[in-house]
Order: structure tokens, then C-alpha cells, then sequence
């Protein structure tokens, strides 16, 4: 599913638009609280057209799926199960563990200052190439994890954050790894995009 298609589904209240609601995900029914301890999918979870049918009739956020399906006949929303890289890896999953990352190593493990991390961030070698470089990060904005960004700095951020912070991290740190995995799954993610 492209960005703008995507974008197009919340925008016209095919799923929720509010990437705080309770029952946000457009793949399944688990509940936010749920979702924040799940490591597996539930597969009992997974939206279908059943459900759909049911959440239709019971609650108005979905609503308008039923005048939508009058257009869009060869579409179901609860049969597109593609996602998309820009909102769901960059400002999304991706996004979530760099700044998990940052707020373990600058305010519990104090790795490093906030404004340390600025000033590489500043004098980094993004060479040549034309990308968006990624805005400096404020250290209110870190401890209220509220840090907003183009999908295009956030992409900067995610690939070149080893680069820029990994020689401050000790070789057995525990959290790193979940940027390594991070980090694997992006190039994964782009190789096939
Ligand atoms: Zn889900």
C-alpha cells in the first residue's frame, strides 16, 4: 500500500486516524495495553470480514467503511494487509526504539548528554548524497519521548544512527541489540520496497 493510499484509508475513516486510540491497528482487534506487552501476533485477533461487519454496527469510528465498500467493491479494507515503510518502519516501529534507545542511554544508563548526541549529530558526514539530515533533539522533547519528525529524517536518523552513537555504547550493552535488529530489519525492509 503506497504512503498516500494509507493516508487515504485514515483520512476517510476507513480506520481510525488517531494513532493514540485505543484500538489503532488496522490489522487486528488488540487493544493498545495489550499490544505495549504482545511480542507475538494473536491470530484470533487479526480483523476480518466477520469482525468488520460487527465493529460496523457497534462502533461509529469504523463507520464509514459501509459507504466506502459501495465504491470500492474488488476492496476490503480487512484484506489489505500491506503496510506502508514510511509511516509504519520510519515514523513508526523504527522511530519508537531509537528513542527508547536515547532516553535509556541519556537519562538511566547516562551514556552520554543530549547535547553530546546533538553535536555529532551536527558534525556528521551524511557525505554527498541528498538526504534530509536529521533536526537537532531537544531534551524536553527526549524525556516526554515526543519527538516529531519528516518521515525523511526519521529514515536518516534510523540508518545512520549506529554510525553516529554506536562508539560511545559498550561492546555488551543490552539494549543495542534491539538497534542491530532495528537496523537489519530496515535494510531488509528497503531492499524489498
Ligand atoms: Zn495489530
Amino acid at each position: 500500500m503506497t504512503e498516500h493510499a494509507n493516508n487515504w484509508l485514515r483520512a476517510n475513516d476507513w480506520v481510525s486516524q488517531s494513532f493514540r486510540a485505543n484500538f489503532y491497528c488496522r490489522f487486528c482487534k488488540c487493544s493498545k495495553d495489550i499490544m505495549q506487552q504482545q511480542g507475538l501476533q494473536n491470530d484470533d485477533s487479526l480483523r476480518n470480514k466477520t469482525n468488520y461487519v460487527n465493529d460496523v454496527t457497534t462502533n461509529n469510528v469504523l463507520k464509514r467503511i459501509v459507504y466506502g465498500t459501495q465504491y470500492l467493491l474488488s476492496f476490503h479494507v480487512t484484506e489489505n494487509y500491506s503496510a506502508d515503510i514510511a509511516h509504519d518502519i520510519f515514523e513508526g516501529i523504527a522511530m519508537f526504539d531509537i528513542v527508547e534507545l536515547l532516553y535509556q542511554y541519556v537519562f538511566i544508563s547516562k551514556l552520554f548528554t543530549i547535547d553530546t548526541f546533538n553535536t555529532l549529530l551536527k558534525c556528521f558526514d551524511f557525505g554527498k548524497s541528498n538526504i534530509n539530515k536529521t533536526p537537532l533533539i531537544s531534551h524536553s522533547n527526549l524525556k516526554s519521548k515526543h519527538i516529531n519528525m519528516l518521515c525523511s529524517e526519521a529514515k536518516t536518523l534510523v540508518l545512520y544512527f549506529g554510525l553516529i552513537i554506536g562508539y560511545l555504547i559498550p561492546t555488551d550493552d543490552e539494549y543495542w541489540e534491539l538497534y542491530t535488529l532495528t537496523a537489519t530489519c530496515t535494510d531488509l525492509f528497503l531492499k524489498a520496497h
